[in-house]
């Protein structure tokens, strides 16, 4: 993929990171931005928090087809975040990964990307709770970096992912 309609991220990424995952997948994951080690390899979800993250996933049992991506696909320069612009030039990408792929399951995750998918506010207090818009259900998830921060959220992120399970495993009847 080839892509400069942002001028301030192609100066500080080093990879695009677009979508990574099975063709159909029944969930897709959505964070807001790479995180460095993303970025350097070009993959998503492979620095220490997805890493983290994916082991949380299988060690639940949630072993159905995956896909992982980004509200923005080009990592900002540091303690930055996306514009409003940047948001703006990236989404057409996002939107046409979902409507490729159609998952049944829309994982946002952290609240930056809950906010901007779901339009949800506030991750401790929607994590875990999934609404069904359009025959897709959406699911907050607090951010894997918040969770290896503090043991509570960490505590809340493991039942979190729990719930996720038994949602997959209930997909049948909900859609
Ligand atoms: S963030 Fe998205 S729209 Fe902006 S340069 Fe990267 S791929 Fe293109």
């Amino acid at each position: 993929m080839k892509c400069n309609k942002c001028a301030r991220l192609v100066k500080s990424r080093k990879n695009i990171v677009t979508y990574t995952g099975a063709d159909q997948p029944i969930i897709i994951f959505i964070d807001n931005v790479p995180g460095y080690r993303d970025d350097k390899e070009g993959k998503p979800f492979v620095g220490p928090p997805g890493k983290f993250f994916r082991k949380a996933i299988a060690k639940a049992g949630i072993t159905c087809e995956l896909g992982f991506c980004y509200t923005v696909m080009c990592r900002p320069p540091s303690y930055t975040v996306p514009t409003n612009d940047e948001k703006r030039n990236c989404r057409p990408y996002l939107i046409q990964i979902l409507d490729e792929r159609m998952p049944s399951i829309i994982v946002t995750v952290g609240t930056a990307a809950t906010s901007d998918i779901f339009g949800k506010t506030g991750i401790m207090r929607v994590s875990g709770n999934a609404e069904i818009r359009d025959r897709c259900i959406y699911f907050p998830l607090i951010h894997p970096a918040a969770a290896l921060r503090n043991r509570d959220i960490m505590n809340r992120f493991l039942i979190d992912v729990e719930k996720l399970k038994k949602l997959v495993d209930s997909i049948d009847t909900l859609l």
